[in-house]
Protein backbone atom coordinates (compact mmCIF):
# COMPACT_ATOMS: atom_id res chain seq x y z
CA UNK A 1 0.00 0.00 0.00
CA UNK A 2 1.34 3.63 -0.70
CA UNK A 3 2.46 5.46 2.65
CA UNK A 4 2.69 8.87 3.75
CA UNK A 5 5.93 9.55 5.95
CA UNK A 6 5.62 11.84 8.86
CA UNK A 7 8.72 14.36 9.13
CA UNK A 8 9.52 17.63 11.69
CA UNK A 9 12.23 18.27 13.79
CA UNK A 10 12.04 16.81 17.34
CA UNK A 11 9.51 17.69 19.68
CA UNK A 12 7.22 18.86 17.92
CA UNK A 13 4.77 16.15 18.13
CA UNK A 14 5.46 13.37 15.42
CA UNK A 15 4.51 10.40 17.74
CA UNK A 16 2.08 11.57 19.83
CA UNK A 17 -0.09 12.21 16.33
CA UNK A 18 0.97 8.60 14.94
CA UNK A 19 0.32 6.74 17.86
CA UNK A 20 -3.13 8.68 17.72
CA UNK A 21 -3.49 7.45 14.56
CA UNK A 22 -2.48 4.08 14.72
CA UNK A 23 -4.07 3.67 18.04
CA UNK A 24 -5.94 0.11 18.18
CA UNK A 25 -8.70 2.55 19.55
CA UNK A 26 -8.84 5.09 17.07
CA UNK A 27 -9.16 1.81 14.25
CA UNK A 28 -12.30 0.34 12.95
CA UNK A 29 -13.75 -2.42 15.66
CA UNK A 30 -14.19 -4.83 12.66
CA UNK A 31 -10.45 -4.21 11.42
CA UNK A 32 -7.99 -6.63 12.36
CA UNK A 33 -5.69 -4.09 13.33
CA UNK A 34 -1.93 -4.70 12.19
CA UNK A 35 1.45 -2.83 13.06
CA UNK A 36 4.15 -4.03 10.71
CA UNK A 37 7.01 -2.34 12.38
CA UNK A 38 7.13 0.00 15.60
CA UNK A 39 7.08 3.07 13.37
CA UNK A 40 4.85 1.89 10.22
CA UNK A 41 1.23 1.94 11.08
CA UNK A 42 -1.51 1.01 9.31
CA UNK A 43 -4.68 3.11 9.67
CA UNK A 44 -8.31 2.27 8.48
CA UNK A 45 -9.97 5.52 6.54
CA UNK A 46 -12.67 6.91 7.40
CA UNK A 47 -15.70 6.95 5.14
CA UNK A 48 -19.33 7.66 5.78
CA UNK A 49 -20.02 6.36 2.17
CA UNK A 50 -18.91 3.00 3.34
CA UNK A 51 -21.40 3.28 6.74
CA UNK A 52 -24.24 4.34 4.16
CA UNK A 53 -23.84 1.31 2.18
CA UNK A 54 -24.00 -1.16 4.56
CA UNK A 55 -26.59 0.87 6.29
CA UNK A 56 -28.73 -0.24 2.97
CA UNK A 57 -27.31 -3.85 2.00
CA UNK A 58 -26.49 -5.15 5.02
CA UNK A 59 -23.87 -7.16 4.94
CA UNK A 60 -22.37 -9.85 7.11
CA UNK A 61 -19.24 -7.60 7.00
CA UNK A 62 -17.95 -4.42 6.29
CA UNK A 63 -14.09 -3.76 5.49
CA UNK A 64 -12.73 -0.31 5.26
CA UNK A 65 -9.65 0.51 3.44
CA UNK A 66 -6.51 1.51 4.94
CA UNK A 67 -3.21 3.54 3.62
CA UNK A 68 0.17 3.23 5.85
CA UNK A 69 1.39 5.92 7.89
CA UNK A 70 5.34 6.01 8.88
CA UNK A 71 7.24 7.45 11.81
CA UNK A 72 10.32 9.37 10.54
CA UNK A 73 11.72 10.20 13.34
CA UNK A 74 15.03 11.83 14.25
CA UNK A 75 15.71 14.14 11.04
CA UNK A 76 18.26 17.26 12.47
CA UNK A 77 20.10 20.08 11.10
CA UNK A 78 23.00 18.55 9.12
CA UNK A 79 21.18 15.51 8.56
CA UNK A 80 21.82 15.43 4.42
CA UNK A 81 25.75 16.01 5.97
CA UNK A 82 25.50 12.82 8.09
CA UNK A 83 24.56 14.49 11.37
CA UNK A 84 22.94 12.56 13.75
CA UNK A 85 21.63 9.08 12.07
CA UNK A 86 20.90 11.66 9.05
CA UNK A 87 21.13 9.43 6.32
CA UNK A 88 19.52 6.43 7.48
CA UNK A 89 16.88 8.98 7.93
CA UNK A 90 16.61 10.29 4.50
CA UNK A 91 16.97 6.41 3.41
CA UNK A 92 13.32 6.29 5.24
CA UNK A 93 11.66 9.27 3.55
CA UNK A 94 13.39 8.05 0.06
CA UNK A 95 11.42 4.98 0.42
CA UNK A 96 7.43 6.84 1.33
CA UNK A 97 5.21 7.73 -1.37
CA UNK A 98 4.70 11.29 0.34
CA UNK A 99 5.56 13.67 3.21
CA UNK A 100 3.20 14.89 5.90
CA UNK A 101 5.86 17.70 7.64
CA UNK A 102 4.39 18.69 11.28
CA UNK A 103 5.19 21.87 12.48
CA UNK A 104 5.26 23.05 16.25
CA UNK A 105 2.84 25.99 16.38
CA UNK A 106 1.89 25.34 19.98
CA UNK A 107 3.64 26.92 22.99
CA UNK A 108 4.73 24.77 25.88
CA UNK A 109 7.64 26.01 28.00
CA UNK A 110 7.76 22.32 29.26
CA UNK A 111 8.45 20.78 25.79
CA UNK A 112 11.96 21.96 24.95
CA UNK A 113 12.36 23.38 21.43
CA UNK A 114 15.24 22.02 19.10
CA UNK A 115 15.90 25.41 17.50
CA UNK A 116 15.63 27.66 20.74
CA UNK A 117 12.34 28.80 20.20
CA UNK A 118 9.10 28.39 18.42
CA UNK A 119 9.15 29.52 15.12
CA UNK A 120 7.68 27.78 12.60
CA UNK A 121 9.02 28.99 9.56
CA UNK A 122 12.12 28.42 10.58
CA UNK A 123 11.50 24.99 11.45
CA UNK A 124 10.19 24.47 8.29
CA UNK A 125 13.29 26.05 6.57
CA UNK A 126 15.59 23.57 8.46
CA UNK A 127 13.67 20.47 7.36
CA UNK A 128 12.87 21.22 3.66
CA UNK A 129 16.80 22.66 3.59
CA UNK A 130 18.06 19.24 4.36
CA UNK A 131 15.66 17.51 2.03
CA UNK A 132 16.88 19.64 -0.75
CA UNK A 133 20.64 18.90 0.16
CA UNK A 134 20.01 15.45 0.11
CA UNK A 135 18.32 15.40 -3.14
CA UNK A 136 21.24 17.81 -4.64
CA UNK A 137 23.58 15.39 -3.50
CA UNK A 138 21.44 12.36 -5.00
CA UNK A 139 21.46 14.67 -8.61
CA UNK A 140 24.92 15.73 -8.53
CA UNK A 141 26.09 12.09 -8.27
CA UNK A 142 23.83 10.97 -10.99
CA UNK A 143 25.07 13.95 -13.06
CA UNK A 144 28.37 13.10 -13.08
CA UNK A 145 27.82 9.50 -14.40
CA UNK A 146 25.11 10.60 -16.72
CA UNK A 147 26.59 13.41 -18.73
CA UNK A 148 29.00 11.14 -20.03
CA UNK A 149 27.02 8.42 -20.97
CA UNK A 150 24.92 11.15 -22.84
CA UNK A 151 27.93 12.46 -24.99
CA UNK A 152 28.36 8.86 -26.76
CA UNK A 153 24.95 7.46 -27.43
CA UNK A 154 22.06 8.24 -29.33
CA UNK A 155 19.62 6.53 -26.86
CA UNK A 156 16.52 8.40 -26.23
CA UNK A 157 16.49 7.33 -22.38
CA UNK A 158 19.97 8.64 -21.43
CA UNK A 159 19.39 11.60 -23.14
CA UNK A 160 16.32 12.29 -21.35
CA UNK A 161 17.71 11.05 -18.17
CA UNK A 162 20.65 13.61 -18.64
CA UNK A 163 18.12 16.28 -19.56
CA UNK A 164 15.91 15.85 -16.49
CA UNK A 165 19.28 15.52 -13.90
CA UNK A 166 20.52 19.25 -15.92
CA UNK A 167 16.40 20.91 -15.22
CA UNK A 168 16.14 19.06 -11.72
CA UNK A 169 20.01 20.38 -10.83
CA UNK A 170 18.85 23.86 -11.89
CA UNK A 171 16.04 24.17 -9.50
CA UNK A 172 17.59 22.43 -6.36
CA UNK A 173 20.57 24.94 -7.06
CA UNK A 174 18.09 27.62 -7.04
CA UNK A 175 16.48 26.50 -3.58
CA UNK A 176 13.56 25.34 -5.17
CA UNK A 177 11.50 21.43 -4.14
CA UNK A 178 12.27 19.12 -7.65
CA UNK A 179 8.51 18.70 -7.38
CA UNK A 180 8.42 22.03 -9.25
CA UNK A 181 10.83 21.24 -12.05
CA UNK A 182 8.86 21.50 -15.43
CA UNK A 183 9.94 18.12 -16.79
CA UNK A 184 8.25 16.22 -19.87
CA UNK A 185 6.91 13.13 -19.45
CA UNK A 186 10.14 11.41 -20.83
CA UNK A 187 12.39 13.16 -18.28
CA UNK A 188 9.66 12.66 -15.28
CA UNK A 189 9.84 8.86 -16.29
CA UNK A 190 13.67 9.39 -16.26
CA UNK A 191 13.89 11.06 -13.11
CA UNK A 192 11.42 8.22 -11.22
CA UNK A 193 14.28 5.84 -10.38
CA UNK A 194 16.33 9.18 -8.66
CA UNK A 195 13.51 8.97 -5.29
CA UNK A 196 13.86 12.45 -4.85
CA UNK A 197 12.46 13.50 -1.87
CA UNK A 198 11.54 16.79 -2.59
CA UNK A 199 9.68 15.81 -5.85
CA UNK A 200 7.38 14.08 -3.57
CA UNK A 201 4.01 15.70 -2.72
CA UNK A 202 4.19 17.28 0.55
CA UNK A 203 1.87 18.74 3.31
CA UNK A 204 1.48 20.69 6.54
CA UNK A 205 0.37 19.93 9.54
CA UNK A 206 0.29 22.36 11.86
CA UNK A 207 0.24 20.74 15.37
CA UNK A 208 -1.36 23.67 17.63
CA UNK A 209 -2.80 23.83 21.39
CA UNK A 210 -6.80 23.41 21.93
CA UNK A 211 -7.19 26.76 22.01
CA UNK A 212 -6.19 27.77 18.51
CA UNK A 213 -8.02 24.60 16.83
CA UNK A 214 -10.70 26.49 15.23
CA UNK A 215 -9.58 29.82 15.20
CA UNK A 216 -5.83 29.27 14.58
CA UNK A 217 -2.98 31.66 16.24
CA UNK A 218 -0.16 33.85 14.62
CA UNK A 219 2.03 30.41 14.22
CA UNK A 220 -0.52 28.65 12.03
CA UNK A 221 -1.34 31.93 10.11
CA UNK A 222 2.99 32.04 9.01
CA UNK A 223 2.43 28.48 8.02
CA UNK A 224 -0.65 28.89 6.04
CA UNK A 225 0.74 31.71 4.36
CA UNK A 226 3.93 29.37 3.38
CA UNK A 227 2.03 26.62 2.29
CA UNK A 228 -0.02 29.06 -0.28
CA UNK A 229 2.98 29.94 -1.64
CA UNK A 230 4.28 26.66 -2.30
CA UNK A 231 0.74 25.38 -3.71
CA UNK A 232 0.71 23.04 -0.24
CA UNK A 233 -2.20 21.68 2.24
CA UNK A 234 -2.31 22.74 5.67
CA UNK A 235 -4.03 20.28 8.36
CA UNK A 236 -4.63 22.38 11.55
CA UNK A 237 -4.40 19.50 14.52
CA UNK A 238 -4.16 19.26 17.99
CA UNK A 239 -1.66 16.03 18.64
CA UNK A 240 -2.16 16.50 22.69
CA UNK A 241 -6.23 16.07 22.19
CA UNK A 242 -6.18 13.85 19.42
CA UNK A 243 -4.25 11.45 21.45
CA UNK A 244 -6.95 11.84 24.04
CA UNK A 245 -10.13 11.23 21.80
CA UNK A 246 -7.66 8.40 20.41
CA UNK A 247 -8.10 6.70 23.86
CA UNK A 248 -11.77 6.76 24.52
CA UNK A 249 -14.01 3.91 23.59
CA UNK A 250 -16.52 4.58 20.40
CA UNK A 251 -19.32 5.23 22.54
CA UNK A 252 -17.81 7.90 24.48
CA UNK A 253 -16.20 9.36 21.31
CA UNK A 254 -18.93 11.50 20.02
CA UNK A 255 -19.57 13.01 23.51
CA UNK A 256 -16.24 14.09 23.51
CA UNK A 257 -16.24 15.74 20.18
CA UNK A 258 -19.00 17.71 20.71
CA UNK A 259 -18.21 19.06 24.06
CA UNK A 260 -14.61 20.07 22.42
CA UNK A 261 -16.62 21.48 19.10
CA UNK A 262 -15.36 18.91 16.79
CA UNK A 263 -17.64 17.47 14.27
CA UNK A 264 -14.82 14.53 13.52
CA UNK A 265 -11.27 13.46 15.28
CA UNK A 266 -9.05 16.10 13.37
CA UNK A 267 -6.99 12.88 12.52
CA UNK A 268 -10.17 11.74 10.26
CA UNK A 269 -8.91 15.42 8.21
CA UNK A 270 -5.22 14.60 7.96
CA UNK A 271 -6.08 10.88 6.72
CA UNK A 272 -8.29 12.13 4.14
CA UNK A 273 -5.94 14.72 3.07
CA UNK A 274 -2.80 12.28 2.85
CA UNK A 275 -5.37 10.15 0.93
CA UNK A 276 -5.50 13.21 -1.06
CA UNK A 277 -1.96 13.95 -1.01
CA UNK A 278 -0.88 10.13 -2.60
CA UNK A 279 -3.74 10.62 -5.60
CA UNK A 280 -5.91 7.68 -4.10
CA UNK A 281 -9.45 7.29 -4.57
CA UNK A 282 -11.75 4.45 -3.35
CA UNK A 283 -14.23 2.38 -5.21
CA UNK A 284 -16.47 -0.18 -3.37
CA UNK A 285 -17.57 -3.84 -3.80
CA UNK A 286 -21.15 -4.23 -2.17
CA UNK A 287 -22.93 -7.60 -1.41
CA UNK A 288 -24.70 -9.00 1.00
CA UNK A 289 -21.63 -11.12 2.29
CA UNK A 290 -19.17 -8.03 2.67
CA UNK A 291 -19.14 -4.59 1.64
CA UNK A 292 -15.78 -2.97 1.21
CA UNK A 293 -13.83 -0.16 0.36
CA UNK A 294 -10.82 -0.74 -1.96
CA UNK A 295 -8.00 1.70 -2.75
CA UNK A 296 -6.58 2.74 -6.26
CA UNK A 297 -4.89 5.36 -8.07
CA UNK A 298 -7.17 8.30 -9.71
CA UNK A 299 -6.80 7.57 -13.13
CA UNK A 300 -7.15 3.21 -13.08
CA UNK A 301 -9.09 1.24 -15.38
CA UNK A 302 -11.08 -1.51 -14.48
CA UNK A 303 -8.55 -4.12 -14.78
CA UNK A 304 -6.33 -2.13 -12.72
CA UNK A 305 -9.27 -1.79 -9.82
CA UNK A 306 -10.01 -5.52 -10.11
CA UNK A 307 -6.06 -6.15 -9.79
CA UNK A 308 -6.30 -4.92 -6.12
CA UNK A 309 -8.42 -7.65 -5.17
CA UNK A 310 -6.85 -10.42 -6.67
CA UNK A 311 -4.10 -10.65 -9.55
CA UNK A 312 -6.53 -13.15 -11.12
CA UNK A 313 -9.06 -10.48 -11.41
CA UNK A 314 -6.93 -7.96 -13.11
CA UNK A 315 -5.54 -11.17 -15.66
CA UNK A 316 -9.49 -12.65 -15.94
CA UNK A 317 -11.04 -9.31 -16.03
CA UNK A 318 -14.30 -9.57 -18.99
CA UNK A 319 -16.24 -6.53 -17.55
CA UNK A 320 -17.58 -4.71 -14.32
CA UNK A 321 -20.91 -3.57 -13.45
CA UNK A 322 -21.23 0.03 -12.06
CA UNK A 323 -23.24 2.21 -10.73
CA UNK A 324 -22.53 5.42 -8.20
CA UNK A 325 -23.00 5.10 -4.54
CA UNK A 326 -24.49 8.31 -5.09
CA UNK A 327 -27.46 7.00 -7.02
CA UNK A 328 -27.69 3.83 -4.49
CA UNK A 329 -28.38 6.27 -1.79
CA UNK A 330 -30.80 8.51 -3.72
CA UNK A 331 -32.97 4.97 -4.84
CA UNK A 332 -32.06 3.01 -2.19
CA UNK A 333 -30.90 -0.34 -3.45
CA UNK A 334 -28.89 -1.64 -6.67
CA UNK A 335 -32.42 -3.34 -7.53
CA UNK A 336 -33.70 0.22 -8.01
CA UNK A 337 -30.71 1.60 -9.16
CA UNK A 338 -31.00 -1.02 -12.20
CA UNK A 339 -35.18 -0.47 -12.83
CA UNK A 340 -33.53 3.35 -13.55
CA UNK A 341 -31.19 2.22 -15.93
CA UNK A 342 -28.16 3.69 -13.72
CA UNK A 343 -26.18 0.35 -14.00
CA UNK A 344 -23.91 0.04 -16.48
CA UNK A 345 -21.50 -2.29 -17.77
CA UNK A 346 -17.97 -0.92 -18.20
CA UNK A 347 -14.77 -2.63 -20.09
CA UNK A 348 -11.31 -2.75 -19.82
CA UNK A 349 -10.98 0.82 -20.91
CA UNK A 350 -12.85 2.66 -18.27
CA UNK A 351 -11.57 4.78 -15.99
CA UNK A 352 -12.81 3.99 -12.27
CA UNK A 353 -14.35 6.94 -10.21
CA UNK A 354 -14.53 7.94 -6.60
CA UNK A 355 -17.79 6.55 -5.08
CA UNK A 356 -18.17 3.86 -7.83
CA UNK A 357 -19.44 0.30 -6.66
CA UNK A 358 -18.15 -2.38 -9.19
CA UNK A 359 -19.16 -5.86 -9.80
CA UNK A 360 -16.06 -7.69 -11.72
CA UNK A 361 -17.46 -10.32 -14.30
CA UNK A 362 -13.87 -12.00 -15.01
CA UNK A 363 -12.30 -15.85 -16.37
CA UNK A 364 -10.28 -18.05 -14.06
P1 LIG B 1 8.34 14.21 18.20
O1 LIG B 1 9.72 14.29 18.72
O2 LIG B 1 8.13 15.18 17.09
O3 LIG B 1 7.88 12.84 17.88
O4 LIG B 1 7.41 14.81 19.37
P2 LIG B 1 6.52 14.05 20.44
O5 LIG B 1 5.28 13.56 19.83
O6 LIG B 1 7.36 13.07 21.19
O7 LIG B 1 6.12 15.27 21.36
C1 LIG B 1 7.09 16.01 22.05
C2 LIG B 1 6.45 16.60 23.29
O8 LIG B 1 5.46 17.55 22.91
C3 LIG B 1 5.76 15.57 24.15
O9 LIG B 1 6.02 15.87 25.50
C4 LIG B 1 4.27 15.76 23.82
O10 LIG B 1 3.47 15.42 24.91
C5 LIG B 1 4.21 17.24 23.52
N1 LIG B 1 3.13 17.54 22.59
C6 LIG B 1 2.79 16.92 21.43
N2 LIG B 1 1.71 17.48 20.87
C7 LIG B 1 1.36 18.50 21.68
C8 LIG B 1 0.30 19.48 21.64
O11 LIG B 1 -0.54 19.52 20.74
N3 LIG B 1 0.29 20.40 22.66
C9 LIG B 1 1.21 20.38 23.68
N4 LIG B 1 1.14 21.30 24.64
N5 LIG B 1 2.17 19.47 23.75
C10 LIG B 1 2.26 18.54 22.77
Amino acid sequence: PLNCGIVGLPNVGKSTIFNALTSAKAQAANYPFCTIDPNTGTVTVPDERLDQITKLVVPNRTVPTTMEFIDIAGLVEGASKGEGLGNQFLGHIRATDAICHVVRCFDDPEVVHVAGGVNPLHDIDIINTELLLADLDTVDKRAQRVEKLARNTQDAKIKAEASAVAKLKAVLDAGRPARTADLTDDERIAARDLFLITAKPQLYVANVDEAALTVGNAYTEAVEKRAEEEGAQVVRICGALESEIAQLEPAERTEFLESVGLKEPGLNRLIHSAYRLLDLITYFTAGVQEVRAWTIRRGTKGPGAAGVIHSDFERGFIKADCYSCDDLFKYGSEQAVKEKGLLRSEGKEYVVKDGDILFFKFNV
